[in-house]
């Protein structure tokens, strides 16, 4: 299954636990995009390096030098935020059974009320699209 999904019920302290990090996020996100390891995505090439832009992982094939990027087609390139905010969110998001307003979002997450719009927005539309995750390649577009 290409999706992140966290346990129904999860507490708050236990999910801050696994994903409290931007490195654990990253390794979250990596192991759900590529659960068998990175591949190209021209050749399913396996062989990669792994380099860091503007603080970014980015995955360059060995053989075609092509870069992919961890959030690359995901719903995480639509607003430049730390991978703890959008896990964090989607965490927030989906324990809440009647829903997350705009406005708890954005005391939760202490950005700016647009900001939190956009991030509800944007992952609104992927969870509730029929087989769409945030997860997926192109979702949220
Ligand atoms: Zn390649």
């Amino acid at each position: 299954m290409n999706r992140l999904q966290f346990q129904p019920g999860l507490s708050l302290p236990a999910f801050l636990e696994q994903f409290g990090t931007e490195t654990q996020c990253e390794a979250g996100l990596e192991s759900a995009r590529w659960p068998e390891g990175f591949r190209c995505p021209h050749h399913g090439e396996v062989d990669h390096y792994v380099l860091r832009k503007r603080g970014r992982k980015t995955f360059q094939c060995q053989p075609c030098r092509t870069q992919t990027t961890l959030i690359a087609g995901s719903v995480f390139q639509s607003a430049h935020l730390a991978l703890t905010l959008w896990f964090l969110a989607i965490y927030l998001i989906s324990q809440a059974k009647t829903g997350l307003s705009t406005l708890a979002l954005k005391r939760y997450l202490g950005v700016s009320y647009p900001m939190a719009w956009l991030i509800q927005h944007k992952l609104m539309q992927t969870m509730t699209e029929r087989d769409a995750h945030p997860m997926r390649r192109g979702a949220g577009r």
